[in-house]
């Protein structure tokens, strides 16, 4: 990784830089950030004199070899100084909360109008709205493209940022047409590498957020991690991590609420946490709780499904979703949680 002396490397300087990488079979993969561009060497960097070569040019501060698999997710990466944001939303001040339907219903948008509202008047910072969706079963409504208008509509009604699941390119295309928030990696696609790299080569740039669910079946917490590094790596550093609960679930839950995972993310990585307690639990009566004990083990913040009238929803909504006034009480508490355990951070 090649940290400059200025914020970004000039167009002439970067191709020098390429230009000594090059001889040595290495590239290099531009992350941009708000104010600072990272210049990460794709390939083999253990080269002492490709380094030697790069850190002596004068606009160079260092190179950082990192030895972990995710060098760019690293704590110790330069990108550790990077602050994710949602539509504006900076990650920090208080618990980011996202809010809104598992589904968005193409015979009702009516819903979703009320929902978005409600959640802004609750204190919600995001609405959330699944317009494709991935589904156990084929026979089940795999969601509808035409939704996308319901849910730009929501954002144009209330200016909340918004955030929807993609599953193929082509859905990546039609959602950053849309100038969607926030895409949603799902659970089932946590370890789809094409998908990973694909989503952090268009976002790249754009400010678009990524939400990267974990995979129900992960392995390691580093596997995890190195999914994110696809998406980095590819030029787009604001991703946020996201656990939903893992398999095989808790007898009674969905899945097995894994919101533990937070604070060891977050010695390991910088990337923000976003915990997913409506899959995780799976039924909106345990929802609270798991909203809870997410900022207690230190998440950033929180997405939760929500309708405005949860037995008329469709998808996950029925069983899942909390009402408006849930959601209300639920951020107040939150915030009040998050005030507290913030009282823990940097002790050992
Ligand atoms: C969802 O957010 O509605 C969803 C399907 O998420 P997951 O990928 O976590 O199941
Ligand atoms: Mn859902």
């Amino acid at each position: 990784m090649i940290i400059s002396k200025e914020n970004k490397l000039t167009v002439k300087q970067l191709h020098k830089v390429e230009s000594i990488v090059g001889e040595f079979d290495c590239s290099i993969q531009v992350i941009y950030g708000a104010h600072r561009n990272i210049y990460a060497i794709i390939g083999d960097e253990r080269s002492e004199l490709m380094v030697n070569r790069i850190e002596g040019l004068t606009y160079i501060d260092r190179v950082d070899r990192m030895e972990s698999v995710y060098k760019l997710m690293d704590v110790r990466s330069e990108l550790a100084g990077h602050r994710s944001s949602l539509g504006g939303v900076k990650v920090g001040e208080e618990p980011l909360i996202i809010a809104g339907h598992c589904t968005i219903d193409p015979k009702n948008p009516g819903y979703l109008y009320e929902t978005a509202a409600a959640i802004k008047e609750a204190g919600a910072h995001a609405l959330r709205g699944g317009v494709w969706k991935p589904r156990t079963t084929p026979h089940s409504y795999q969601g509808d493209t035409k939704t996308l208008d319901t849910l730009l509509e929501a954002k144009a009604r209330t200016g909340l940022p918004v955030v929807t699941e993609v599953m193929d390119e082509e859905q990546i295309g039609i959602a950053l047409e849309a100038n969607i928030d926030m895409i949603q990696i799902g659970t089932r696609n946590a370890l789809n590498y094409s998908l990973l790299k694909q989503v952090g080569k268009r976002t790249a740039g754009t400010g678009t957020a990524v939400l990267l669910k974990r995979g129900r079946h992960m392995g390691p917490i580093d596997e995890y991690i190195a999914a994110g590094e696809y998406i980095v790596s590819k030029g787009n550093p604001n991703l946020f991590f996201c656990p939903r609960g893992t398999l095989p679930g808790l007898d009674g839950y969905r899945n097995h609420p894994d919101e533990s995972i937070t604070p060891l993310l977050k010695q390991k990585t910088w990337a923000p946490v976003i915990v997913d307690p409506s899959h995780s639990v799976g039924r909106s009566m345990y929802v609270p709780a798991c909203c809870l004990a997410s900022m207690a083990y230190g998440a950033d913040g929180l997405i939760i499904e929500t309708h405005i009238d949860p037995a008329r929803g469709i998808g996950d909504d029925p069983v899942q979703s909390v009402t408006p006034e849930i959601l209300q009480r639920i951020i107040k508490d939150a915030r009040t949680i998050w005030n507290l355990s913030s009282r823990y951070t940097g002790s050992s």
